[in-house]
C-alpha cells in the first residue's frame, strides 16, 4: 500500500522506448506511473486512474495528441488536470502556442530528463501545489504530511490512516470530485477489493472528527458522483 498518497502521472506516448524512460525517471522521483499507447487508451486510463499529471505527445496513431487534449478538457473528472505536451520541433511548437489547446506547458523534442522533470515538478506545483507540498493548509485545516498531524485551527484531529488518506487525497485537489471507487484505489490500491460503500463509513468518521466543534463541513457529497474537498473552503 506504499503506491497510496503518491502523485500520479499518466504517459501518453506511442514510442515505447521513450515512454520507459520516462516511467523510470518519474518512477525514481517517487510518482505512480500510468501509461498509454494512443488517445483512445489515453482517455480510458485517464478516467480509471484519474492521475494527477498527464504528459501527452502530439504525434500519436489516430486521434491527435491536440484532439486527446481537447477532449480531457471537456471531461469533468479531468477538466483541470495539468497536462504537459511533448512536440517535436518546428512548425509544431507555433501552433501549440497558437492554439487554445488547453495544456499547461509544452516540452520540445528532444529534451534531457532534467528538464523534463523539472518542468513536471514547476506544473505539478502551480496546479496541485497540494501533491509537491509537505503542509497543505486550506482554511483553518492544516495538514503536516512530514509527521502526519492534522489540526483543525488549534485542535489536533486524531484520525485514523484510513480517514487521513482519504482527507490528503481531497486536500491535494480542492473543488476535484472523486468518485467511491477512486477513493477506495487511494487507500488500498487497485489490487484490494473492498465494498465502494465502505468508503462512506470512512468518510462519516472523517465529517465526525473533522467538524466536531460544530465547525462548517469541508467535504462536499456529490449526489451519485463521489466526494470532494470544497474548493470555496479555503477562502
Ligand atoms: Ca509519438
Amino acid at each position: 500500500m506504499s503506491e497510496t498518497g503518491r502523485p500520479s502521472v499518466l504517459i501518453v506516448e506511442d514510442e515505447s522506448a521513450l515512454c520507459t524512460l520516462l516511467r523510470y525517471n518519474l518512477e525514481r522521483e517517487g510518482y505512480r506511473v500510468f501509461e498509454a499507447r494512443n488517445g483512445d487508451e489515453a482517455l480510458v486510463v485517464a478516467a480509471e486512474s484519474s492521475p494527477d499529471l498527464i504528459v501527452l505527445d502530439w504525434m500519436l496513431p489516430e486521434l491527435s495528441g491536440i484532439e486527446v487534449c481537447r477532449r480531457l478538457r471537456a471531461r469533468g473528472e479531468s477538466r483541470n488536470v495539468p497536462i504537459i505536451m511533448l512536440t517535436a520541433r518546428g512548425e509544431e511548437t507555433d501552433r501549440i502556442r497558437g492554439l487554445d489547446t488547453g495544456a499547461d506547458d509544452y516540452i520540445v523534442k528532444p529534451f534531457s530528463m532534467s528538464e523534463f522533470l523539472a518542468r513536471s515538478r514547476a506544473v505539478m506545483r502551480r496546479v496541485r501545489p497540494g501533491l509537491v507540498e509537505d503542509v497543505i493548509a486550506l482554511g483553518d485545516i492544516n495538514m503536516d504530511r512530514v509527521n502526519h498531524r492534522v489540526h483543525r485551527g488549534t485542535r489536533e484531529l486524531h484520525l485514523g490512516p484510513t480517514e487521513y488518506r482519504i482527507l490528503e487525497r481531497l486536500m491535494q485537489n480542492p473543488g476535484r470530485v472523486f468518485s467511491r471507487e477512486q477513493l477506495l484505489d487511494t487507500v488500498w490500491g487497485t489490487e484490494v477489493y473492498v465494498e465502494a460503500r465502505t468508503v462512506d463509513v470512512h468518510i462519516g468518521r472523517l465529517r465526525k472528527t473533522l467538524n466536531q466543534s460544530g465547525e462548517r463541513d469541508p467535504i462536499r457529497t456529490v449526489r451519485s458522483a463521489g466526494y470532494s474537498f470544497d474548493e470555496t473552503f479555503a477562502n
